[in-house]
């Protein structure tokens, strides 16, 4: 589950805008008679490097060098940008490897306290030992730090923020894009069940919901005008 989970992260495309959006765009504003501001796209922002209109939710990343759809961050670990398309995959490896990391620490830690109560008579090789303790000092700093992360994450997914927008966000009003914490949640891994712990998505959650897309995102004053 943890491969499955990082490599579909590192080969999907989290979302870049297309090019044809701005005239769609621009036809649907003629037709319906309003500024770009206010358009069915809700309030949208223009991006002076790509020269192209910005969806809601859209950053620049200076490393991809381009606008990613509702952008989390950069990784490093995945080579690529976290965005609407790959962040339910995202928190799934991220999900994974803290499990992974987490049983190996309760695996190797019987050894590793057998390995200082009987410092004076080992009978295993300097080089099991040495592999021993390096392995589980590595994995319980892999845990601590995954902890900080999913919780973080964790955090972010109920009230349907990015790590971007933390600074955005107006400390007194209620986040426009946080529709409770069910809504929220769904919003991002979808509305089957069945799919939650894969790093896929139900043709009908691909159908019918435009958040995965990332070009859309349902606010509060839609679901409670
Ligand atoms: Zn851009
Ligand atoms: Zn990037």
């Amino acid at each position: 589950m943890l491969l499955w989970s990082y490599l579909i992260t590192v080969f999907t495309d989290p979302g870049s805008v297309p090019e044809h959006f701005r005239r769609e765009l621009e036809g649907e504003n003629l037709e319906a008679g309003t500024s770009t501001d206010q358009g069915a796209f809700g309030s949208l922002g223009y991006c002076p490097k790509c020269r192209n209109v910005k969806p809601p939710r859209c950053h620049h990343c200076s490393v991809c060098q381009r606008c990613v759809l509702k952008m989390d961050h950069h990784c490093v670990w995945i080579v690529n940008c976290v965005g609407a398309r790959n962040y339910k995959f995202f928190l799934l490896f991220l999900f994974y490897t803290f499990l992974e990391t987490m049983l190996d620490v309760i695996v190797l830690l019987p050894s590793f306290i057998k390995f200082f109560s009987q410092a004076i008579k080992h009978s295993s090789s300097p080089g099991n030992l040495a592999s021993l303790v390096l392995a589980f000092v590595l994995n319980l700093a892999f845990v601590l730090s995954l902890l900080c992360f999913v919780v973080m994450h964790i955090s972010l997914l109920s009230t349907n923020t990015t790590s971007v927008e933390v600074h955005e966000k107006n400390g007194d009003v209620r986040w426009k894009y946080d529709l409770g914490k069910k809504k929220n949640f769904e919003q991002v891994f979808g509305k089957k069940k069945a799919f939650w712990l894969l790093p896929l998505y139900s043709k009908d959650d691909l159908d019918n919901m435009i958040s995965l897309h990332g070009l859309e995102f349902p606010t509060r004053s839609d679901i409670d005008p």
